[in-house]
């Protein structure tokens, strides 16, 4: 079981940190959107717009030229340059120059490009090779995390049901037909037998999922609107404008702890069959075993807790490793609205 569990658990171990560089990145390059919108004044791109250059991965057509932190004239765009890091630190531990091989040094600035961040790149200076792959990891979250405590936060003020749901359930739920409430409450798992009103359903949702700030959770990631109370698609998630944002653009899904824990076995590359795996998966919830880390307050999560985990997996140098975030951060920032710094002070 324990040799197991070390194969799969690809997650953080201990926190290190270090400040952005003070000195200048040789190269930098807004995360977000396919066009950098770096001013003119910052001469860490390359001279203006160069429409007639192609990414030598895609061949797309490259809007703003990115000067490499190595001695490579070849042309990336963004997406590709991040993927190509993230899949070399992902085998070898270090994030590498797809051409030349050079090690290319990543920092996160999350103050960047009007506060959505940005991934800064350089040459690695001496002694940064040996730093260890998981302060690597941790080192990014760490940077990023008080973008994803906005992100949350943002997500939480604009969510037309999040915050009034979690401050009056029974108000939210009123309109909607009985037999959708049932629906919602075999979906968490529960059992609606000999419910008769709504306010008794409505008692064991809260009971099922442990609390108000919890259940607007669950019904805002099933993408349940204030404005129109049958819609209730099961399993349909959030639109696209409603998604919680990670930071490194991507949409973050609410995942139980158990298909967080298959996801995480299944990208660990174990060639398991599907009844293996389920037996495995099994093992893990009776054994209580964490192997899912949130990245924004290094709580190592039960596996019968619901997180949310970026789309965009480990294909970004940002979070190699892939991104996590737990249900209670969820609710502190999102639906609470805290202002603290609790997640970066706890590292
Ligand atoms: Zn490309
Ligand atoms: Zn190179
Ligand atoms: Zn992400
Ligand atoms: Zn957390």
């Amino acid at each position: 079981m324990e040799s197991f569990l070390t194969v799969v658990q690809c997650r953080r171990d201990a926190a290190a940190s270090r400040p952005l560089p003070t000195d200048d990145a040789l190269a930098t390059l807004e995360l977000h959107g396919a066009v950098c919108q770096i001013g003119a004044e910052d001469n860490q791109l390359g001279s203006g717009t160069s429409h007639d250059e192609e990414c030598v991965i895609c061949f797309d057509a490259i809007a703003e030229r990115l000067v490499l932190p190595c001695e490579c004239r070849v042309s990336y765009c963004l997406g590709c340059w991040d993927r190509a890091l993230a899949a070399s630190f992902n085998s070898s531990g270090r994030a590498r120059c797809p051409t030349c091989r050079t090690p290319v040094r990543v920092n996160f600035d999350p103050e960047a490009a009007g506060g959505r961040g940005r991934l800064v790149f350089s040459a690695e200076n001496e002694g940064d090779e040996s730093e260890e792959r998981s302060d690597v990891v941790n080192r990014l979250a760490e940077q990023a995390a008080p973008l994803m405590t906005r992100l949350l936060r943002l997500h939480g003020e604009t969510h037309p049901l999040l915050r009034p749901m979690a401050r009056d359930p029974a108000g939210s739920l009123a309109s909607r037909p009985v037999s959708h409430l049932k629906a919602l409450l075999q979906h968490v798992g529960g059992d609606p037998a000999g419910c008769v009103v709504k306010a008794d359903i409505i008692d064991r949702l809260l009971l099922r999922v442990g609390g108000a700030p919890q259940l607007a959770a669950e019904c805002a990631a099933l993408g349940l609107r204030p404005d129109s109370p049958d819609i209730l698609e099961l399993g349909g998630g959030s639109t696209n404008s409603l998604c919680l944002r990670c930071v490194c653009g991507g949409n973050m899904k609410r995942l139980s702890g158990r298909a967080r824990c298959r996801q995480l076995i299944s990208g660990s590359g174990q060639q398991l069959e599907p009844q293996v795996l389920e037996f495995w998966l099994d093992q893990l919830m009776r054994a209580g075993s964490r192997m899912v880390v949130c990245d924004l307050c290094d709580e190592h999560l039960s596996p019968d807790a619901p997180v949310y985990t970026c789309g965009n997996e480990d294909s970004t140098i940002l979070h190699p490793t892939t991104y996590d975030c737990c249900e209670s951060c969820y609710v502190r920032y999102a639906v609470e609205g805290r202002e603290d710094n609790l997640a970066t002070a706890r590292r």
